[in-house]
């Protein structure tokens, strides 16, 4: 069963929560107080967030992501043009660089955001 939000906290998507970077559970307080690391508790609705723990999952999505998206435009593009092959390492290592660097964020927002919706109860009431 998916949780639903209540007239405090009405649900907020994670998709939402986490192209913002928010907090999942009012969609409005800042998730992070780093690069990515997880802020202890939200400064509007005072959810624990410290307890969210995403792991490795959102690397390893972005890793499977990426290389799926960049790996075959590096080669059509290597196919096509006759650049030196330190070129098409530099070039593709700062594309790759700049995407994950850029998408690691809303992904662990977005993981956080999940697994508020779907451990909510856990979470919010002590756990185990
Ligand atoms: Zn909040």
């Amino acid at each position: 069963m998916t949780p639903v939000g209540d007239d405090d906290h009405p649900t907020v998507s994670p998709f939402t929560a986490g192209l913002r970077c928010a907090c999942p559970r009012c969609g409005k307080g800042r998730l992070f107080k780093g690069y990515l690391t997880v802020a202890d508790r939200c400064g509007v609705c005072g959810l624990e967030l410290a307890r969210h723990d995403s792991g490795d999952g959102p690397a390893v999505f972005l890793i499977f992501i990426l290389g799926f998206l960049v790996v075959p435009v590096a080669l059509v593009v290597s196919l096509n043009v006759e650049w030196p092959l330190w070129l098409h390492g530099f070039i593709w290592g700062a594309v790759i660089l700049g995407l994950a660097l850029g998408m690691l964020r809303p992904a662990k927002a977005y993981v956080v955001a999940l697994q508020y919706r779907h451990r909510r109860s856990e979470l919010e009431d002590g756990g185990p």
